[in-house]
């Protein structure tokens, strides 16, 4: 079972983080109830397990890899929401370029993000 913990002690992890052996997770508590943050959380939740734990080595080692891992959450949060705001893809965008340290196109990261939205499939 995975712990949430609501905590404003996030580091310089923006909004959420999933940490530790036992992968829990802390949220912002200005996140409180946002469905679809915890679900992008749960999603690299899953990815730790199904890389058999070694996601962390790959997110930390492959722009690639980073990418595509945080491609998928955001695709799960954008299908989280009934009527996602028109301008969500671009504001997860937005994300994807400043935060995660990618050194990519928009054109590129727009790419992957809009091939991990239109190829989501629930689980
Ligand atoms: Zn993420």
């Amino acid at each position: 079972m995975t712990k949430l913990i609501y905590t404003t002690d996030l580091a310089h992890a923006g909004e959420a983080v999933v940490f530790g052996p036992w992968c829990w997770i802390k949220i912002h508590p200005d996140h409180h109830g946002d469905e679809g943050l915890l679900v992008h959380e749960q999603t690299h939740i899953d990815q730790h397990w199904r890389t058999w734990w070694c996601h962390s080595l790959m997110y930390w080692w492959s722009a690639e890899y980073r990418l595509t891992a945080e491609c998928e959450a955001y695709a799960r949060q954008y299908h989280t929401y009934d009527l996602p705001p028109h301008d969500l893809a671009e504001i997860f965008i937005d994300y994807l370029m400043g935060w995660y340290g990618l050194q990519m196109t928009r054109a590129r990261v727009r790419g992957a993000f809009k091939t991990a939205v239109y190829t989501y499939r629930p689980a």
